[in-house]
């Protein structure tokens, strides 16, 4: 069971009569325990949260508000002239964050560099649910970041094959895997006209002419240029491109 105790824990916890060794080792343990879990009140964060202003309130979007105190942390507090009160970081992904920024910028970073949620959890000492919760926390954030983007001129598009979570691979009645590409593969389209990119899930197994033009139909201007692979599968996302 992974947990957060266990991150915590060094098989010295709660002995006395420890070696020079052991207690050297358990106290490196626990200052970089502590060093990774520094509440935000410890941080000197206030200041950098502060250096944005809300331009409205997030609850009613009215631009009539106030500063009203700060918090325990220093954060600078906001009140609408509906009475609700709130803080830069009200609605954002950081919104009721209990560990530093800092270490929600590390974690951001070692994702992006492909570090795995698992090896992220161990090394900055967080429980794997916590990683994970992050994870889902990021996904929500990110999830219209591409609606309004439209490539335009010379437009790359090709599909890529990821395989589904060990958890949710299908098998069949036999209790074999399903053949390489089927639905336990997420196809994966990859647009670009070099100043932008649009990269969306097309739909499990096989891409189709309907899958891909769902994708990628609000994401390509019409009279683009489409340079593929003359997959038969993007034959209707080339005319459309052709309107
Ligand atoms: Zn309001």
């Amino acid at each position: 069971m992974i947990d957060e105790k266990s991150r915590k824990i060094t098989p010295w916890k709660g002995k006395n009569d420890l070696t020079p060794t052991q207690k050297f080792l358990k106290q490196t343990y626990d200052t970089y325990y502590a060093e990774r879990r520094r509440k935000v009140s410890d941080c000197e964060e206030a200041e950098m949260i502060n250096s944005y202003v809300p331009k409205m309130s997030p609850f009613c979007k009215s631009v009539r508000f106030r500063k009203f105190g700060y918090t325990k942390s220093g954060v600078q507090r906001y009140q609408c002239t509906c009475g609700k009160t709130f803080l830069p970081t009200t609605e954002t992904i950081f919104d009721e964050h209990k560990i530093s920024i800092s270490e929600w910028m590390e974690y951001c970073l070692n994702l992006f560099r492909h570090v795995s949620i698992t090896a992220d959890s161990w090394s900055n000492k967080n429980a794997f649910a916590t990683s994970r919760y992050w994870l889902q926390k990021l996904f929500m954030t990110l999830e219209d970041v591409q609606n309004g983007i439209v490539l335009a001129g010379d437009v790359w598009l090709d599909e890529t094959y990821y395989r589904v979570r060990s958890e949710d691979v299908i098998r069949n009645n036999d209790g074999n895997k399903l053949p390489v590409i089927s639905r336990n593969q997420i196809c994966i389209g990859v647009a670009t006209d070099k100043t932008h990119n649009v990269i969306l899930v097309e739909g499990f197994g096989r891409q189709s002419q309907t899958k891909t033009l769902e994708a990628f139909k609000n994401h390509i201007k019409p009279s683009s240029t489409l340079i593929h692979d003359k997959e038969t599968t993007h034959k209707r996302l080339v005319k459309l491109c052709r309107v």
